[in-house]
């Protein structure tokens, strides 16, 4: 990185349909405020363009996206010609800014609006495989949101011409906006030194809040979208084993899919006159919510199918919430049966019984639970482990959640990663 420092300051530009707190639907929202953040702090300037929507949070879901999302990218591109912009670096991101790639090389680039260099960044291949293809032809470099993610796409055909221009960077988070020492949704401060006691608090608060009974038992909380990549099954299942367990469970989620939707309503009346005082389901978008469950939850569970990076795991550690999630499946994007890391995930969660090893090549301590496959038994083996460490070992599991608050999961390291792929696109 010691080449870094001599490097002038550079002008990004981000072009986004995302950007949280604004215009936020999941991660690409976080990831397009945090690194745009993180990369300023090491003295760059940085401009983000964003859509003006008439309905924050419904940003997707139309039939018409890609003529929205292309006459926004041809808006944007006009914007920056007639304003007099002249970034270095035109940041674009998933399918949903991609023509900006080809709109400005094709185009813009020979109508004097100086000499940037594109950089695109795939958030998630499942969607858009057509502009996300033609994307990486034009851009001067491409990244994706995790190191195995990176590996498991390099044989897709959109992907495998361009391997020499393509870097996998771990996304991070903020941990300005995710910090529960100074967050204004959740009740007593903390940090990892009094972490028992703020996390004690939190759950109190979160209990109130939604009328559960106020005891001392393990909560486990889930925020997602509800949509089939996430592990649906699998999220019914662990709601119905935490509750045999005598423990209490948060879900915080929303499906774009009305019929998936309606499940989770029919599901939610019959666990709150079966459970009503042990389980809430919150089938909503709800941002200051989010933050109290990641506070008062004992757990975090992601049981994606399928997970480039996740967030969620990270902001459930910097809130001293133990993961729970699903390491390995098999392989989404080729289909073939063989077991393979689910991507993010394994990335950033190491069990503590399996996975020391592991852990320790990457510099870190265990974090929390894993299990494999995408039935029953693989999410009870790591629920069963968590629920009776809670009952039966809560020295030790304090201890984890200290440590696991202590891990950097911020974008210190990525942030000088994206920075090198900057520079190297302008050699
Ligand atoms: P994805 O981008 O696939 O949805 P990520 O784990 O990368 O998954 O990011 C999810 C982000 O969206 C996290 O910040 C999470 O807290 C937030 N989130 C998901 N569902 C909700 C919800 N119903 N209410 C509030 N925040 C949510």
């Amino acid at each position: 990185m010691g080449g870094i420092v001599k490097e002038p300051p550079l002008h990004i530009m981000h072009v986004a349909v995302e950007m949280a707190p604004i215009a936020k639907v999941g991660g690409l929202g976080d990831v397009v405020t945090s690194l745009s953040r993180a990369v300023q702090d090491f003295g760059h300037t940085i401009d983000i363009i964003l859509p003006k929507m008439f309905c924050v949070g419904c940003v997707y879901g139309r039939n018409d996206d890609g003529d929205r999302f292309g006459f926004f990218c041809h808006a944007a591109l006009e914007f920056i010609l007639h304003s007099g912009f002249r970034p270095d670096i035109l940041h674009c991101h998933d399918w949903s800014s991609a023509p900006v790639a080809w709109l400005f090389k094709e185009n813009y680039m020979h109508y004097g609006i100086g000499n940037a260099r594109v950089i695109f960044t795939i958030h998630n291949l499942e969607f858009g495989i057509g502009q996300i293809a033609r994307a990486m032809v034009y851009a001067d470099r491409a990244t994706t949101v995790s190191n195995t993610y990176s590996k498991e796409v390099s044989g897709n055909p959109a992907i495998s011409p361009h391997l020499y221009k393509f870097h996998g960077i771990l996304n991070g988070i903020d941990p300005d906006i995710w910090d529960p020492y100074d967050d204004n949704f959740i009740p007593v401060s903390y940090t990892s030194e009094n972490v028992v006691e703020g996390k004690k608090a939190a759950k109190e608060s979160l209990q109130q809040r939604l009328g559960l009974r106020k005891s001392d038992h393990p909560l486990l909380g889930i925020v997602t979208r509800l949509t089939v990549q996430k592990g649906i099954h699998l999220i019914k299942h662990a709601i119905r084993r935490t509750l045999d367990c005598n423990g209490q469970v948060v879900l915080l989620g929303s499906a774009p899919d009305p019929r998936i939707q309606n499940d989770f309503v029919n599901l939610a009346n019959q666990l709150h006159q079966s459970h009503g005082d042990r389980v809430r389901l919150c089938l909503t978008y709800d941002e200051p919510l989010s933050h109290l469950i990641y506070a008062g939850s004992d757990f975090i569970l992601v049981p994606s199918i399928f997970e480039p990076c996740g967030l969620t795991q990270l902001i459930a550690m910097r809130y001293g919430s133990i993961p729970i999630v699903r390491k390995t499946g098999v392989s989404a994007m080729t289909k073939v049966k063989i077991w393979t890391p689910i991507l993010g995930l394994y990335d950033t969660v190491f069990d503590v019984d399996d996975d020391k090893e592991r852990a320790q090549s990457e510099g870190l301590e265990p974090n929390g639970f894993n299990f494999e496959g995408a039935d029953s038994a693989g999410v009870d083996y790591a629920l069963n482990r968590a629920i009776s460490a809670w009952y039966d070992g809560r020295e030790w599991f304090n201890l984890l959640c200290k440590r696991v608050m202590q891990q950097d999961w911020s974008w210190n390291k990525p942030a000088l990663d994206y920075i090198e792929v900057y520079h190297a696109a302008r050699k």
